[in-house]
Order: structure tokens, then C-alpha cells, then sequence
């Protein structure tokens, strides 16, 4: 009797859960953004656009280390051709040139008693890794347009940007159009090394000026295609966040002597015990803002098994964190991440160093800190001999998240979708790095977003091999930026 009626309570609390994970399912509501009721058409010469980018890419604008000079012809030369390229621009935006290289460029607008907005892009690209130069289907500084693409390097990372925007403001300068808002245009020369020459002195520079920012848009997040899991619409992921970065020293110091008669514990030995336990036990994952922000925008959109699992994470976070940790992209949503990337000991096949040490590349998410990382690697590596330093300069906590509800985000995303009318629109983490740190303070808001579409076959191109942009996806780039400008403040009032 006992053992019947305790069947009946288990049965009976099996159909209340699997009640609530149906209703939980079939009742997300879409978040998704409307479209524009209407558009005006932007006419934009696709081709003649395309080739501007070409020859763009030709500036060897590489980025390669903070202890080598900058490619200043290139810049140099870059600079000029942009001059000459955007005459409008040259003659209703005040350019300055900052710390030699970098470029600063304001579009008064109408109503100063506003907060100015600030569009941020680098140009200098990552260089060409050696030994791979022939992998390449068109030679990566040749600034090449073939079956319907601008190849070469920068082209994703970011010369299109630079172009999409510059293409834009010449466009709305031509129909007549003044912002009310003034627009900062700013253009650095070293992102790809930390912004430290570049963005780094913009931003100074516009502090002294008493600059405060209604919100900035940099690089970041792109249109994915068939990369989130369970959707097949295009979903544009504008970040709101961006990971922390620090660099740490790890540190192993033993006894030293001659390679003849080793002590039982060397300093090399130690440091790769540590080295090992750190990969062995990476930091807790978790599901926090903004990513858990991102899956609910586009649960509504999930096939019927992922909106199942997304739609009930109070029961099943423990599967989706699983999953997600599986591929390092996702693995790198949900934790903050430790990279062994530098090894340094030992100076003569004969002789046992006393010090052995590593550079851990450390990423943080939302809600960690560099000293709770540091916490929790002196505990699982758990030894006296093993010092843990911040390599000076190098310290970045995660970013504040920015506010979905502004009217600058709703504004952006209104652009976004219509520009890519078929696309999800919705907010997300950054998980590299960009310039956006260097202006954080400046502004009210921080958004991370390129239009570029994107499949997980386009990802390897990004510093890799064979980097490329389609000239449909730089025409609607231009598109972006345009309404981007053009909307300003009012999402609804196409005004261009
Ligand atoms: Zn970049």
C-alpha cells in the first residue's frame, strides 16, 4: 500500500515536471526586433565601392609587435588615399592626426546640447603568418576582387568597416544630411596590439576635451549563419559586453646545480606540474549576462528540441553547460579562459635553471576578476614554490554590460535588421578583445558589432588564410552605416 501510493506521488511529480518543461517551451514569446515598415532605397555604386576597398588593402598597414616601429609609410600613405577617396568628407569633417598614425575625425552636428556618438575601427591588420603566403588563392596584399569578393587582409578585419563608413558619411553628406548629434570617427593604428598608441590617445585626447559619449560602436560581433545551435536564421549578435584580459607570470623556482646530479625537484619539473593542474581544472562555468541575454532573444526562434533545454535552464543548465563547453568558440561563453601561451627556462644543456616561469593569456568573463582567477589558480595548483604575478600593464577586468533598453541599442538593432531583414537581432559577449576598453569611460554605452556575415567556414579567415569580403556584404555594410547615421535617435523616422 505504502509502496503503491509512493509510485503514484513519483508519477504524479514526473507529470507536473514534464508540464512545466512543455509549458516552459511552447510559451517563449519572440524578442525578435520588427523591421522597418519602410525603406527607403540607398543607391550605393557596389562596384565602384569595391574597388575604393581593393586598393585599400595594398597599405601593408601590419601590425606585428609593441617593441617594433609602426608601418608608417603605409599609414602614411593610407591616410592620403583616404583624403583623396572621400572628398565630401575631406571637406565638411575636421581630421586630426593623432600620435602620427592614428586619425580622429569629427561631423559636427546640429544640436550640441546632445551627447556626441563615437564610431570606432583600426586600421592596421594582423601580418600574414609566414610560411602560409601560398595558401593563399590571391596574394594577401594584392587587394584583389574576383567571383564577387575583395580579397586580402584587413578586408574583414576591418578595412570594410573603415570603408563602410567612410562610403556612408559621403553618401549623406551628398544628399545633404547633417547628424544632430556630432559624430566622432576614430581610426587607430595599433589595435592589434593592445591600442595602447592609438585608441589609447584618442580617447585621452577626448577626455581632455571633456568629451562625454552618448555610446560607441567598434568592432565585435557579426551576422552568424548556422553558428548558433538549433536556429537557421541568420542571428546578429550586437555585444554588450567584453571579456576582461590580463596576462600572468607563473613563476617556479628550485634548486639549481649541474646536470650531472639533479636534485629530485627542478624548477622546469615544478612549473610543469602547475602548468598541467591549471589545464586540468579550468575556472567554473556559468551562464551569466549578457550571454544568457543573447539565448533569450532567440530561444523563440530554436528548433523545438533546443528551445526545450534553453526554455528550462532551471532544470537543465547543468546539460546546456555540457554542450557549450565543448567547442572552445562556446566554451568561451560560459567561463573566463586560461591560455599557456609563453615558455621560458633553462639556458645550457648542462646546467638545472633555479627559475622556470610561463605566461598564462587570461580572459575574464562578466562577473570574474583577475584576482578571483588568481585565487583559484593558486588553490588547484596548490604549492609554495609556485609564484602567480599580473605582467605589468596588461590588467583589463571584463567590461560593465550595456543597457538593451537604451534607445541607441533599440536603434542599432532597428539598423541591423534593415539592412539584413531575414536576420535575429540580438545582444551578446564579446569574447576577444577591441579597442572598445580604451573609451569605456566616455561613454554611456558600449556596443561591439560589424555587420559581416558569417559561417563557421569564414571564422579561419579571420587572421588567417585567404581573408575575403563579399562585395554584397560591403554594399550592405555601407547600408548599416547609413542607417546607423540617419536614424539617429529616432529608429522609427527613416529619414534617409
Ligand atoms: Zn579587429
Amino acid at each position: 500500500m505504502i509502496w503503491k501510493s509512493f509510485l503514484g506521488g513519483v508519477g504524479l511529480v514526473v507529470l507536473v515536471l514534464v508540464a512545466a518543461i512543455l509549458f516552459n517551451t511552447l510559451n517563449v514569446e519572440s524578442q525578435s526586433v520588427p523591421g522597418p515598415s519602410t525603406q527607403a532605397a540607398i543607391a550605393i555604386d557596389e562596384s565602384v565601392a569595391a574597388i575604393r576597398l581593393a586598393q585599400a588593402v595594398q597599405y601593408r598597414t601590419v601590425s606585428v609587435s609593441s617593441d617594433m616601429p609602426a608601418a608608417g609609410a603605409a599609414f602614411r600613405g593610407l591616410h592620403e588615399y583616404l583624403e583623396a577617396s572621400f572628398p565630401r568628407v575631406r571637406d565638411t569633417l575636421m581630421r586630426e592626426t593623432i600620435n602620427g598614425y592614428s586619425l580622429l575625425y569629427t561631423w559636427q552636428g546640429k544640436d550640441t546640447s546632445l551627447k556626441p556618438i563615437l564610431l570606432a575601427a583600426h586600421m592596421d591588420v594582423v601580418p600574414v603568418e609566414p610560411g602560409t603566403e601560398d595558401d593563399w588563392l590571391h596574394p594577401p596584399f594584392a587587394g584583389k576582387i574576383a567571383d564577387g569578393f575583395v580579397w586580402g587582409r584587413g578586408t574583414m578585419d576591418m578595412k570594410a568597416a573603415i570603408f563602410g563608413i567612410l562610403e556612408a558619411i559621403e553618401y549623406l553628406i551628398g544628399r545633404g544630411f547633417t547628424p544632430d548629434r556630432t559624430v566622432y570617427l576614430a581610426f587607430g593604428h595599433d589595435e592589434e596590439i593592445g591600442g595602447n598608441q592609438g585608441a589609447a590617445k584618442i580617447a585621452e585626447l577626448l577626455d581632455q576635451r571633456g568629451v562625454k559619449l552618448a555610446f560607441t560602436l567598434d568592432e565585435g560581433l557579426v551576422v552568424t549563419e548556422g553558428i548558433l545551435p538549433g536556429i537557421d536564421q541568420p542571428v546578429a549578435v550586437i555585444g554588450i559586453a567584453e571579456r576582461g584580459f590580463v596576462n600572468l607570470k607563473v613563476t617556479a623556482s628550485g634548486l639549481g646545480g649541474h646536470g650531472s646530479m639533479p636534485p629530485s625537484s627542478s624548477a622546469i619539473g615544478r612549473l610543469g606540474r602547475a602548468l598541467a593542474l591549471l589545464e586540468a581544472n579550468p575556472m567554473p562555468a556559468a551562464l551569466r549576462p549578457p550571454v544568457t541575454d543573447m539565448f533569450d532573444h532567440v530561444m523563440a526562434e530554436m528548433n523545438f528540441m533546443t528551445r526545450l533545454v534553453f526554455a528550462n535552464r532551471w532544470l537543465l543548465e547543468p546539460v546546456i553547460l555540457r554542450k557549450l563547453a565543448e567547442k572552445p568558440s562556446t566554451n568561451a561563453l560560459i567561463r573566463s579562459t586560461a591560455a599557456i601561451t609563453v615558455v621560458a627556462g633553462g639556458v645550457k644543456p648542462n646546467v638545472i635553471p633555479q627559475t622556470a616561469d610561463a605566461i598564462v593569456n587570461v580572459r575574464l568573463l562578466p562577473g570574474d576578476t583577475a584576482a578571483s582567477v588568481i585565487d583559484h589558480l593558486r588553490r588547484v595548483i596548490d604549492d609554495p614554490g609556485i609564484a602567480i604575478t599580473i605582467v605589468r600593464g596588461t590588467n583589463q577586468e571584463a567590461s560593465p554590460v550595456s543597457d538593451t533598453s537604451s534607445s541607441d541599442y533599440r536603434a542599432l538593432a532597428s539598423a541591423t535588421r534593415q539592412v539584413f531583414p531575414d536576420a535575429l537581432v540580438a545582444p551578446g559577449l564579446m569574447i576577444g578583445a577591441t579597442d572598445t576598453p580604451h573609451y569605456l569611460d566616455l561613454a554611456d554605452n558600449s556596443f561591439r558589432f560589424q555587420p559581416l556575415r558569417m559561417t563557421s567556414d569564414d571564422v579561419s579567415r579571420f587572421h588567417g588564410t585567404n581573408e575575403r569580403i563579399a562585395i554584397d556584404n560591403f554594399a550592405d555594410i555601407i547600408r548599416f552605416y547609413v542607417y546607423v547615421l540617419c536614424n539617429d535617435r529616432v529608429p522609427e523616422a527613416a529619414r534617409c
